[in-house]
């Protein structure tokens, strides 16, 4: 399965560090990637990183919001994302859930928005600390994932889910790949329940939290992790392309 890194780079960025960014990404890489490569700026700088992108990393937006176009202050459609040059877009991004309140109503509705035009989505999904210490972190991600896609129009080419555990964001601590490993399959068996076999064997599944050039070649061998979604490490251009050699 082609394998997809994402490179998350939050609230951060500059139309300075976003030209040295893709300049690094031109002169390192090359068209034949063997993964699938996006990177999510913030809205601001996204048709520069878009402008300037070699023509194998992709665009996407950190978020979106179902409606078209309208009074809706601060938000922004799957047509303007398209607009910008966005080919992706991330729903249910764990900072979205907890830090801004998003639900699972919330995020299936950002993810039916941006399939239905055309866009490509991410449905991030993981359990908080104090979940996985109660013990349910099966029951959490199991909910989000069945919130996600019962019903959804996707295919396995318009859909990645991201398993990110909350705890390991930008904490410096990353799921062992045996537990990474452990939680995608489960994933894809619900996935399978949901939407059938023929999906879900084809559904590409990342995982993220803090990955980095360490980690990222182990994790990215374990069975059923087909990529990953990087948060801090993505910010620079070296550390992240060797995030992406490692998925080769
Ligand atoms: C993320 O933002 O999705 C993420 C995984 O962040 P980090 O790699 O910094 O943990």
């Amino acid at each position: 399965m082609r394998r997809i890194v994402g490179g998350n780079w939050k609230m951060n960025g500059t139309a300075r560090s976003t030209e040295a960014f893709m300049a690094a990404m031109t002169a390192a890489g090359s068209t034949d990637q063997r993964a699938d490569v996006v990177v999510f700026p913030p809205f601001t700088l996204m048709h520069l990183a878009s402008s300037k992108a070699p023509a194998w990393v992709e665009i996407g937006g950190q978020d979106i919001f179902w409606e078209p176009k309208g009074a809706y202050t601060g938000e922004i459609s799957a047509a303007m994302l398209l607009d910008a040059g966005a080919a992706w877009f991330l729903a249910g991004h764990s900072e979205r859930r907890h830090v801004l309140g998003e639900t699972d109503a919330v995020v299936r509705r950002k993810l039916e928005a941006g399939l239905a035009a055309g866009l490509k989505g991410i449905l991030c999904v993981g359990e908080l600390l104090g979940e996985r210490e109660a013990g349910r972190t099966e029951t959490v991600v199991r909910g989000q994932v069945e919130s996600g896609l019962s019903g959804l129009h996707a295919t396995p080419e318009n859909l990645v889910i991201a398993y990110e555990p909350v705890w390991a964001i930008g904490t410096g601590l990353t799921a062992t790949p045996g537990e990474a490993g452990r939680m995608h399959s489960l994933i894809r068996g619900w996935v399978e329940g949901i939407a059938g076999e023929a999906f879900a064997s084809s559904l590409r599944i990342q995982y993220g939290g803090s990955v980095s050039p360490s980690n990222a070649c182990e994790l990215m061998s374990t069975p059923s992790v087909d990529g990953a979604l990087v948060g801090g490490a993505s910010l620079d251009p070296g550390s992240f392309m060797a995030i992406v050699g490692s998925a080769g």
